[in-house]
C-alpha cells in the first residue's frame, strides 16, 4: 500500500456505557435522515390535503411500531417494549399532531418542516431539563419525528438482517426499535454521534452485553463504511483506522478483557504480596487520560506507564504546553495512585500518527524515534517537560525517557530537564521537586550497559515490546515473523535477569512495563527474577495479582533456576506452561 492512502488514525472520546473492548469493521447505520424540505403551499385545498398526509402518516408510523411491538414480544424481548409504547404514547398526544397540524395550517408550510418546527420547541423545553435522563428523553420525540418524515417521503425503514462478522455499529443514535431490526445481537458494538448513560443505546447495549460508546458527537462524520475500529467502551474512547501499533496493543486489551470477566473485582485493589511476604507493587499502562478510573477499579497502585505520545492523534497542530499540562496534571495525585509515570513522547519512525509521512524510513523502527526524535526538536520536547515539571508540583510524578541507547542520550536528555526547570523557577513557576528519572530498558545496548545507566537515574524501567523486538530481531508489527517473538527466549530471560541484578547493585528499583508484564503465564518467572514493579494494560492486574499472592518468592526463584538450564525456548514455554497450570488450574482453563 502507498503510504500515501494509509487512513489517518483519529480517537474519539464519547461516554463509555457498556465495557468491554471491540475492535472491527464500522458500519454506518443509515437511517433516514430526511433532509427536511421546505414548500410554501398558497391555496387552502393544498393545506388541508397536507393536513391529510400528515395524519396519514402518523397513523402509519403507529402501525408500524405497534407491528415492532408485536415482533419484539414474540421474540420475548422485553426490554424495549416499555419504550416503544412511550413512542406511540406520542403520537397519539394530541398536543404533538396537533401542534404540527396548527404549524401547516397558520403557516401554509408542508407537513415536513411543520413537524420540525414542533420538535425543535420539544427540543428547547426538555434542553432546559436540569435531570440527566429526563433532557436525554428528547430523543424519543426525535425517533417518533423520524419515523413521521420516513412515512411522509414514502421511504421504508432501513432494515439490516445479513450483517457479517466483527462489525461495528456506528450510528447518529439508536432507538431500541433500530436495533431490533437491525439484529443487534450480530454487532459486536456500538459507536453514537448522541446519547448519554440513560440513553437506549446504553440501556439496549448493557443489557446485551455489548461494549458500547455513545456522545461521540462527531462519529458518524469521521467514519465511513468498512474502515478499521476499535470501540473501547470502558473508558470511552473510539479509534478510526488504527496504525499496527494500536491495533496490536488493542487486540492485547481486548484478550486480558475477556480473560478478565471470569474474575472479581472485589479483591483487585488487595496488594501483590507472596505467601512468603515479597511484595510487587503493580502499576496500570495507560494511553489516554481517560482510562485512569479502568485503571483504579482494576487495582493499579500506580500508573507505571503514560504513553504520551497518544496526545499526537488526530492533531494537525503539535500541542500546546497547556495543553501538555492539563493532560498531565488530570493524571498526578489522583487518590489511590502511589505516583505518575510520564514517559515522553515516543514519537517520530511510525508512531507520528498524525502524519503518515513521517514514517517514511526505510526502518522506523530503527529510525529517528522517541528520545532520538526529541534530541532533534529540542524545543518541541521543552514545551512537554515544562508541563510535566509543572504537573509534578501536584503529586508524587516520574519522568521516563524510552529508547535510550546510551549514557550520552540520557545525560542530554536530564541536562535539557534540569534548563527547563531552571527556566521555570526563574518565571516564578510552581514545580514538582522529587521528580525520579528513569529510562526505558528497551535497546539492548541499554541493557548491556545498565550498571553505567544505573549511575544517571533512579530506576529502569524495561521495556519487553521492543527489547524482544531488537534482541531477536524481530519487527513486533510484522505478523510473518510473530512466530518469533518468544518472551520467554533465553536471551530475553538472560537480559532482564542482568538488568534487575545490575539495578538492584546500583540500589536502584527495577520496573517491567512491556506486554511481557502483563501475561499471567510469565508471572512467577517474573517474580523469579525479583522485578520491583509490574505495570500492564490495566484489566490485566487482577489476574497478575492474584497469582502473586498466591505464590511463593521462593517457588518462584527456583522456576526460574530450572528453565534457566534450557537451551531451547520451546522448552522453556512448554515447562513454564505446565507448571503454571498445574499450580493454579482456574486461571489456565482459557488459553491452556
Ligand atoms: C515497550 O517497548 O515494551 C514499551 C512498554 O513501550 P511501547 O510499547 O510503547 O514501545
Ligand atoms: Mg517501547
Amino acid at each position: 500500500m502507498n503510504v500515501d492512502d494509509v487512513k489517518r488514525t483519529m480517537a474519539i472520546k464519547g461516554i463509555g456505557v457498556s465495557p468491554g473492548i471491540v475492535i472491527g469493521k464500522a458500519y454506518l447505520f443509515d437511517r433516514f435522515d430526511a433532509q427536511v424540505p421546505l414548500y410554501h403551499l398558497n391555496n387552502k385545498t393544498l393545506v388541508q390535503r397536507e393536513v391529510t398526509r400528515f395524519r396519514a402518516a402518523v397513523k402509519e408510523t403507529e402501525i408500524q411500531l405497534q407491528e415492532l411491538k408485536d415482533k419484539l414480544h414474540d421474540l420475548g424481548d422485553k426490554e424495549p417494549l416499555y419504550i416503544i409504547d412511550v413512542h406511540i404514547l406520542i403520537l397519539k398526544d394530541r398536543r404533538f399532531t396537533d401542534a404540527t397540524v396548527e404549524h401547516i395550517r397558520e403557516k401554509a408550510v408542508n407537513a415536513e418542516w411543520a413537524l420540525r418546527i414542533t420538535i425543535d420547541s420539544y427540543r428547547e423545553i426538555f434542553d432546559k431539563m436540569e435531570d440527566d435522563y429526563l433532557r436525554g428523553r428528547i430523543s424519543d420525540i426525535q425517533f417518533v419525528g423520524q419515523g413521521i418524515l420516513r412515512n411522509l417521503a414514502g421511504k421504508k425503514r432501513e432494515t439490516k438482517t445479513d450483517i457479517g462478522e466483527g462489525i461495528i455499529l456506528v450510528a447518529k443514535e439508536l432507538s431500541p426499535a433500530d436495533t431490533a431490526q437491525t439484529k443487534i445481537d450480530k454487532f459486536l458494538g456500538f459507536a453514537t454521534d448522541f446519547g448519554g448513560k440513560t440513553s437506549h443505546t446504553a440501556i439496549v447495549a448493557q443489557s446485551l452485553g455489548i461494549p458500547a460508546v455513545v456522545g461521540l458527537e462527531k462519529i458518524t462524520r469521521e467514519v465511513t463504511t468498512n474502515d478499521d475500529i476499535i470501540v473501547d467502551g470502558s473508558s470511552g474512547m473510539v479509534i478510526i483506522n488504527p496504525d499496527p501499533e494500536i491495533l496490536r496493543r488493542y487486540e492485547v486489551k481486548r484478550r486480558h478483557y475477556q480473560e478478565l470477566k471470569a474474575i472479581s473485582l472485589s479483591s483487585a485493589r488487595m496488594p501483590a504480596i507472596t505467601k512468603d511476604d515479597f511484595r510487587v507493587d503493580i502499576g496500570g499502562n495507560i494511553e489516554f487520560v481517560e482510562e485512569i478510573p479502568s485503571a483504579l477499579e482494576h487495582g493499579a497502585e500506580n500508573i507505571g506507564l503514560y504513553r504520551t505520545e497518544f496526545i499526537y492523534i488526530n492533531r494537525d497542530k503539535l500541542p500546546t504546553e497547556e495543553e501538555h499540562f492539563s493532560s498531565y496534571r488530570s493524571i498526578v495525585g489522583v487518590p489511590g495512585l502511589a505516583w505518575t509515570t510520564i514517559r515522553t513522547f515516543d514519537l517520530g519512525g511510525e508512531k507520528f500518527f498524525s502524519d503518515p509521512k513521517l514514517g517514511r524510513e526505510m526502518n522506523p523502527q530503527m529510525g529517528l524515534r522517541a528520545i532520538r526524535f526529541c534530541l532533534k526538536e529540542i524545543e518541541l520536547f521543552k514545551v512537554q517537560l515544562r508541563a510535566i515539571a509543572r504537573a509534578a508540583a501536584y503529586g508524587k510524578t516520574r519522568l521516563l525517557f524510552p529508547m535510550i541507547s546510551s549514557v550520552e542520550e540520557i545525560r542530554q536528555a536530564k541536562k535539557i530537564f534540569q534548563e527547563v526547570r531552571e527556566d521555570l523557577i526563574s518565571e516564578g513557576s510552581s514545580l514538582g521537586s522529587d521528580i525520579e528519572i528513569g529510562v526505558m530498558i528497551e535497546v539492548p545496548a541499554a541493557a548491556i550497559i545498565a550498571d553505567k545507566l544505573a549511575k544517571e537515574v533512579d530506576f529502569f524501567s524495561i521495556g519487553t515490546n521492543d527489547l524482544i523486538q531488537y534482541a531477536l530481531a524481530i519487527d513486533r508489527v510484522n505478523e510473518r515473523v510473530t512466530y518469533l517473538y518468544e518472551p520467554l527466549h533465553p536471551a530475553v530471560l538472560r537480559l532482564v535477569s542482568q538488568v534487575v541484578k545490575v539495578g538492584h547493585d546500583a540500589g536502584i528499583r527495577v520496573a517491567m512495563c512491556g506486554e511481557m508484564a502483563g501475561e499471567p503465564a510469565y508471572t512467577l518467572i517474573l517474580l523469579g527474577l525479583e522485578l520491583d514493579e509490574l505495570s500492564m494494560t490495566p484489566s490485566a492486574i487482577p489476574r497478575v495479582k492474584k497469582i502473586i499472592r498466591n505464590s511463593t518468592l521462593e517457588e518462584s526463584r527456583e522456576l526460574l533456576k530450572k528453565v534457566m538450564t534450557f537451551s531451547l525456548s520451546a522448552d522453556i514455554r512448554k515447562y513454564v506452561g505446565k507448571y503454571m497450570r498445574g499450580r493454579f488450574p482456574e486461571e489456565f482453563l482459557i488459553n491452556g
